[in-house]
């Protein structure tokens, strides 16, 4: 087995898509400081199932991702191929080659696929476990590695030994075997408590099914007793009902006669009914011409009153004019008696003036005897 290709995209410096192929005879890549050769190293780990972020020399996972340079924008996301040529069957896997891809999103889902179908971490890790390829194994010696190894402690130094003598995988399977195995054991205290708890619910149900039985026993009983008492009370109702049903035809004989005496009372009411239909008519029309008439009376009792007033109204013009004409009587005695008094003083007058007259005619022929006299 070997490695056989690498293609690169959106993982760390490497924005665009970078293909290598591992063909016979290339042993190193070259490059300046920072021109991302250890990256590479990232990449091939990554894509076996890293799952440290620090290891990776990252903060998070997301940091995989090419996060943007100068007049770059940062990718959506990472992802990285790696083809194995597995003719000599190192993989158990019936293919020449085997391809693993990893692809992480920066909604931070991810997955993996072997040979173009989705997979499992578990299987891929499964997969390469005593090949000296995976995260743990020693095929990749990062820079920096060599020194940590010489600096290691014994025990650390082992799963690098295990992985070369082919054990890893065992190893890793006891350790599954025995997580199942605690895994098992715990199952069985639970279980142990279940039946426990089981037996303890057994004892009560059987108390209680014990009741249950008493109380069967006891519903019988009751049955029994309750058809019996029915079945005499059946017996006292039958004799009681046909008792009742002599009596209710007696009732009924009864009751026919009454029927036929209603009947006839009815025909009765029907014609008292119309008679009174008849009355109330007429009654209604007296009432109408009641009305008719208290209407007329109220009508002349206006009228009456309306000439009482008017009545009074000349009265009492009368009694002004009776006490205008005494007045006036009154005036008119007065009058004549004026008249009856200026008449006599005419009178007066009259004799008055015909002695003047007489003196006058008789200074006249005194005068006149006089101017003969005198001529
Ligand atoms: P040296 O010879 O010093 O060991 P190198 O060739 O191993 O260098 P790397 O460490 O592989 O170089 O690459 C480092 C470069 O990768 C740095 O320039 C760093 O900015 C870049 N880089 C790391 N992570 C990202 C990332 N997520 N997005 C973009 N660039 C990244
Ligand atoms: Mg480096």
């Amino acid at each position: 087995m070997f490695l056989k290709h690498l293609s690169i995209c959106g993982f760390k410096s490497f924005a665009d898509k970078v293909a290598f192929d591992f063909g016979p005879g290339i042993t190193c890549i070259v490059g300046p400081n920072g021109c991302g050769k250890s990256n590479l190293v990232d990449a091939f780990r990554w894509v076996l199932g890293e799952q440290s972020a620090k290891s990776l020399r990252g903060r998070q996972m997301l940091d995989m991702i090419f996060n943007g340079a100068e007049g770059r924008r940062s990718a959506g996301m990472a992802q990285i191929e790696v083809v194995f040529d597995n003719r000599d069957r190192t993989l158990p896997v019936d293919c020449d080659e085997v391809a693993v891809m990893r692809k992480l999103y920066r909604s931070g889902e991810s997955e993996y696929l072997l040979n173009k179908e989705p997979t499992r971490l578990r299987d891929l890790r499964e997969l390469f476990l005593d090949t000296g390829v995976g995260t743990e194994a020693y095929s990749v010696i990062e820079q920096g590695k060599i020194d940590a190894l010489l600096r290691a402690s014994p025990l650390e130094r082992r799963t690098l030994f295990d992985e070369a003598a082919g054990i890893s995988r065992y190893k890793a399977r006891r350790r599954e075997a025995e997580r199942r195995l605690e895994r098992t054991q715990q199952n069985l205290l639970r279980v142990g408590d279940i039946i426990e708890e089981v037996e303890r619910r057994l004892r009560s149900v059987k108390l209680q099914a014990g009741k249950a039985r008493s109380f069967q026993t006891y519903q019988t009983q009751l049955k029994e007793l309750r058809a019996r008492f029915s079945l005499a009370e059946y017996h006292r109702f039958t004799a009681a009902i046909s008792r009742q049903d002599e009596l209710v035809n007696a009732d009924a004989d009864r009751g026919l006669g009454l029927r036929t005496r209603i009947d006839r009372d009815e025909a009765h009411a029907v014609k008292l009914t119309t008679d009174a239909d008849r009355v109330t008519e007429s009654l209604s029309a007296t009432e109408n011409e009641l009305v008719r008439a208290t209407a007329e009376a109220s009508g002349l009792e206006e009228r009456i009153a309306a000439t009482q007033r008017r009545l009074a109204e000349q009265t009492e013009h009368l009694q002004r004019s009776h006490a205008r004409r005494d007045q006036h009587q009154a005036r008119i005695a007065e009058l004549t008696a004026e008249i009856t008094r200026l008449e006599q003083h005419t009178q007066t007058l009259e004799e008055k003036a015909r002695g003047q007259r007489e003196l006058i005619d008789r200074l006249s022929e005194e005068d006149r005897g006089l101017a003969r006299e005198l001529a």
